[in-house]
């Protein structure tokens, strides 16, 4: 993943600058406006990460010692810290092989009565089953929190991921596919859910400093609770802002490229390549390929020959009950996610990326097949 970042972000980070108004203020505001609006969510609170945004998410919610919250393993780490971060339990769950995500049967197959939320990852930006989730979510009463980290562009129903959510957390981190730098930002319908939000973000605060700034009278600020600092910059928004209006554009391209990637795989045994499922399209942020059980070549022995090649592939998501910060955490067996972790691939697919690049990568693919 390689961010697509011109002149324009360069201007209006250097305008946000000149302005003299850096810290979080009405870029941010006009930002949060503009992202709610694409995603189809009453209201945006920019943050500073979406681990950040995670977590916020959890304590809106009210999590806390003694809950447990059903989380996919197969994700960036930063999913499962988040229920940690509130001293809730994460219980991993295993995903369908076809998109990666967690479905109502394994999230079924894991929960308890002490589970008080389920949070789902539109992993890589393949779109969720959320219709599914959501009504299974509602029968057994627990919240469906939307891990969206990935997923900007992508869409369930024709509709974009984020609409309808109870509540969802997003990144602008540069390998994801509009980018602030690093950013984040939690959508939601809820009005009360948005006010503390808004507050957690800022140390509990009752007035940001932009309302203090606005108002003709002198506002005292009171702090009505322990909150965080999260906040965004005005310098990050001011990128966001360009960004997200080239959202459709290069969403438009990625689904092009990963659309001539699969044509040109066809002819090469053994590869699936990840597509959209039957209930919605991705973005393609992570274009991954899962090599068959007897595929000739071994998954590093796969991104070894491209390296040779001067092409730099990735390995694929990350099972996080694998990693030494769970070491000794309890697990159901997760069989689905730790063959995809073990033997897929993330092929590189960027902005500006052409055939002959892409075609390269397939040729090495192809002569690996062949071994
Ligand atoms: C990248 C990512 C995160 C973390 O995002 P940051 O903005 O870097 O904190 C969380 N969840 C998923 C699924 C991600 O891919």
């Amino acid at each position: 993943m390689m961010p697509w970042l011109g002149e324009e972000e360069a201007r209006a980070a250097a305008d946000a600058v000149l302005s003299g108004w850096v810290a979080q203020g009405p870029r941010v505001a006009a930002f949060e406006r503009a992202f709610a609006e694409r995603v189809g969510a009453e209201h945006g609170i920019a943050v500073s990460s979406c681990t950040a945004a995670l977590h916020l998410a959890l304590v809106a919610l009210g999590l806390g010692p003694g809950d447990e919250v059903v989380v996919p393993s197969l994700s960036f780490i930063a999913t499962a810290n988040a229920v940690r971060y509130v001293g809730a339990r994460p219980v991993f769950a295993d995903v369908e092989g076809a998109t990666g995500n967690l479905t109502t049967a394994t999230v079924d197959a894991v929960r308890t009565p002490r589970t008080k939320a389920v949070l789902v990852v539109h992993q890589g930006g393949v779109p969720a089953d959320v219709d599914a989730l959501r009504a299974a979510c509602a029968d057994w009463d627990v919240p469906l929190v939307e891990d969206a980290a990935c997923a900007i562009g992508s869409t369930v129903g024709g509709k974009s991921v984020g609409h309808g959510a109870l509540i969802a957390a997003w990144s602008f981190h540069p390998r994801k596919v509009i980018t602030t730098g690093e950013g984040g930002m939690v959508t939601t319908d809820d009005a009360r859910w948005a006010e503390r939000l808004r507050r957690l973000r800022e140390h509990g605060m009752n007035a940001s400093a932009a309302q203090r700034h606005a108002s003709s009278k002198p506002i005292l600020e009171s702090y009505l609770e322990v909150g965080y600092n999260y906040r965004m910059t005005d310098i990050q928004a001011a990128v966001g802002l360009v960004q997200l209006g080239k959202l459709d554009e290069m969403v438009a391209r990625r689904r092009a490229l990963a659309a001539r990637y699969e044509a040109l795989l066809h002819n090469v045994p053994g590869l699936t390549p990840v597509r959209d499922p039957a209930h919605g399209q991705g973005n393609f942020q992570s274009y991954w390929v899962l090599p068959a059980e007897d595929f000739p070549v071994s998954r590093d022995g796969l991104l070894a020959a491209l390296a040779a090649a001067g092409i730099s592939a990735r390995r694929g998501i990350m099972a996080s009950h694998l990693e030494p910060a769970y070491e000794g955490h309890p697990s159901a067996p997760l069989p689905v996610t730790e063959r995809i972790s073990r033997d897929s691939l993330i092929l590189p697919l960027f902005h500006t990326m052409t055939e002959a690049q892409q075609d390269r990568v397939v040729a090495v693919l192809r002569e690996q097949a062949r071994r």
